[in-house]
């Protein structure tokens, strides 16, 4: 039996740990800084640091590490044990406050994209407060500090994916507090939040199926593998009974996670065989951020120990759904309210209203840079293939909001549904349709209740990019609307006329964004088209966005990143890019000439003997000769296009062969193998 209360945080450094631990005036000091976002004290790190090591220590804790996430998209770490020689044959052990807010791992094989030169390789972490320090323990029962910090070069140039986002959290926080001042609140030097919860899907299949398949063990996707006749046609396994060794692996996901203050909250079978979801409580976004690559880790790590493999890949099966990460954001005002719920009185409407309608400004000014931050080799096989979100980045309001926002802009005219009239700052909305009644699972980004929804991101991807770019966008909109209201009212206008008109103004430019239909259909791409909205298919051409002299100017502008640090994730992500296709090309050639032409060969030799079976024994002749000309061009194709093109000429006639080869000859377990077993 498992009390969650009991385990929840029992292995993190938590705010309650160190109330009981430190000194009354080290801990407030702390606390500042992780609430207001003040520079740490140096002269409590000392302290903070002995604190932290007596703790990790009466857990078991022999190492420390700083826990950061390079550019790769994983997170790393590099131990240290607390032991000290004390020079009499003995030893001491030691946890300074220099080792606890600065590292310097040798970490000059990190992607810089151009960054760094040799010569000043070498990277610093730096320690982050907001996200606290855990235990993590191996297989053997050893156990290792890690404290999420920041990684960055020499000269501060950010080499990693959270420091953008600590510094688009200030921006996004600097910009809704000067908001909330225009409509009269003011929280002294509180911050505003964005806030995260992550919804993370992924598969499970036998872990010995999954050793059988070169291509999951290198790629993360099956790159041959004819579709199982029973997939996901009769929509039986979506919130299903969950099979009991399933339910053993999340029984013990939900406890290590709940162990880690990973608040681990729902848990269901999703719309492919094999296919499940976990959702968080939603958190502050660096700490969500954090959780959910530690959930990643936690997932695949303990699948092994259920004998199962958990794939993370966004499409690691061809012609069922993939996977992706819902990545549900909204804004914690100063106040500690959520500012995306609409409000009980009309002034925190008229608040609300301005959040929606700078949201349509951001997403359609920047629907490259949303687009971008989600732009991986394996997202392009899940986006826009009817079962995700299309690669056009619309808003989705629902049909009460869309009439209000339509209001808005016609200046209060009576033209609601039920004919009333809507004045900001005076009257109250009308109902919104609550969360769960008016959804639409086709939109991007989507409204849903209390927050926005954006649907895009994979499910192998840090969160970390996309809300980059969504809390830098939106501070964007916000400032650009306060300069307006702020200058009009100064002007003398009254303040809720001067809202009106600015929204109304803004709303006329940008509700093209605004689409509540079925997003999958051929009709919406045509419309999209025609409205002018980008429609960046690809990686290669999604990643375009980040050169443009908008993405330059917006991301300095807002000290989030600059020109060089922006240029050099173009940098990484078009290598990573090119590197993952290289590498899936190799393998799918290495699985055809040795694996699958010598099962196509046997089973042509056998047949051949039996006049009955000449006809398929032809067939399969055929389908060699095609696989082994594809294996050849395969080879030769020299960039990602070309490669891209070759493995699914491949797969045709493989997958083809599949379906008539003998089954004992096949040499890799099936679709049906992995989906059901
Ligand atoms: P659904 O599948 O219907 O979208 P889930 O319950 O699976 O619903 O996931 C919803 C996610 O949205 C949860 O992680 C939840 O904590 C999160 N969420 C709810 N309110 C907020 C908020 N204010 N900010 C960020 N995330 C939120
Ligand atoms: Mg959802």
């Amino acid at each position: 039996m498992v009390n969650p209360t009991e385990i929840f945080a029992e292995n993190v450094f938590s705010m309650k740990v160190m109330r009981e631990r430190l000194s009354e005036a080290t801990f407030q000091s702390l606390e500042k800084t992780i609430n207001t976002g003040t520079l740490l004290d140096a002269g409590i790190a000392d302290e903070v640091a002995e604190s932290m090591k007596e703790w990790a220590m009466s857990k078991g804790a022999t190492h420390y590490t700083h826990w950061f996430q390079p550019l790769t998209g994983a997170t790393a770490e590099k131990h240290d044990s607390f032991i000290f020689p004390d020079f009499k044959g003995g030893i001491v052990t030691n946890f300074s406050g220099e080792e606890l807010i600065q590292g310097e791992p040798d970490a000059s094989s990190f992607p810089s994209g151009g960054l760094r030169v040799t010569f000043e390789a070498r990277g610093y972490t730096g320690w982050d407060p907001t996200s606290p320090a855990f235990i993590k323990y191996d297989d053997v029962g050893a156990a290792t500090l890690c404290i999420p910090t920041i990684f960055c070069g020499y000269h501060g140039e950010a080499l990693d994916k959270k420091t953008p986002l600590l510094r688009s959290m200030k921006v996004l926080s600097e910009q809704t507090v000067r908001l909330g001042k225009l409509f009269g609140i003011d929280c002294g030097d509180a911050m505003a939040k964005a806030t995260l919860g992550s919804e993370q899907e992924y598969f499970l299949i036998d872990e010995a199926l999954c050793a059988a398949r070169p291509d999951l063990l290198q790629t993360g996707r099956t790159l041959f593998g004819k579709p199982a006749s029973k997939h996901q046609q009769l929509d039986d396994h979506y919130f299903g009974a969950i099979k009991p060794r399933v339910a053993a692996f999340m029984a013990d996901l939900d406890r290590e996670l709940w162990k880690l203050g990973v608040p681990a909250k729902t848990r269901h079978n999703e719309v492919c065989p094999a296919q499940f979801e976990l959702a968080p409580v939603f958190e502050t976004l660096n700490l969500a951020v954090d959780h959910n690559m530690i959930t990643m880790e936690v997932m695949k790590t303990l699948a092994e120990k259920h004998g199962f493999a958990c794939l993370l890949h966004e499409k690691p099966f061809a012609g069922v759904n993939g996977s992706g990460k819902h990545n549900n954001w909204s804004i914690t005002g100063p106040d500690g309210k959520n500012w995306l719920k609409p409000g009980d009185n009309p002034h925190e409407n008229a608040k609300f209203m301005t959040i929606i309608v700078a949201l349509m400004k951001a997403v359609d000014t920047h629907a490259d840079l949303l687009r971008a931050s989600v732009a991986t080799a394996g997202n392009d096989h899940r986006l826009g293939a009817n079962e995700a979100p299309p690669a056009v980045v619309s808003i989705f309001l629902g049909d009460c909001l869309t009439d209000v926002v339509e209001q808005i802009e016609a200046g209060g005219a009576s033209r609601s549904k039920d004919g009333g009239q809507i004045h900001l700052g005076v009257d109250l909305l009308p109902k919104l349709p609550r969360g769960n009644t008016d959804r639409n699972r086709t939109s991007p980004f989507a409204f849903t209740g209390n927050r926005f929804e954006f649907r895009a991101v994979g499910s192998n991807q840090s969160p970390a990019g996309a809300n980059v770019v969504l809390n830098t966008i939106v501070a964007e909109s916000f400032d650009t609307i306060c300069t307006q209201i702020e200058t009009a009212v100064a002007g003398g206008k009254e303040f809720n006329s001067a809202l009106q008109e600015v929204l109304a103004e803004v709303i006329t430019e940008h509700k093209r964004i605004l689409f509540n239909g079925d997003g999958y259909t051929d009709e919406w791409l045509e419309e999209a088209a025609k409205r002018g909205l980008p429609n960046l298919v690809d990686t290669e051409a999604s990643l375009e966005a980040l050169t443009t002299d908008k993405a330059k100017d917006l991301f300095a502008k807002y000290n989030v990143l600059s020109n060089e640090e922006l240029e050099s994730r173009y940098n990484i992500y078009v290598e990573a890019y090119a590197t993952l296709i290289a590498i899936e090309a190799g393998v799918a050639a290495d699985i055809a000439k040795t694996m699958i032409i010598p099962a196509a060969v046997s089973a042509v030799v056998e047949y051949a003997a039996v006049p009955a079976v000449a006809g398929i024994a032809a067939e399969m002749s055929s389908l060699l000769e095609k696989a082994v000309a594809s294996a050849a061009t395969l080879e030769a194709a020299k960039n990602a296009k070309a490669q891209i093109a070759a493995m699914n000429e491949l797969r045709a006639s493989a997958d083809a062969l599949e379906a008539i080869v003998p089954v004992d000859l096949w040499p890799m377990p099936s679709y049906a193998d992995m989906l059901f077993i």
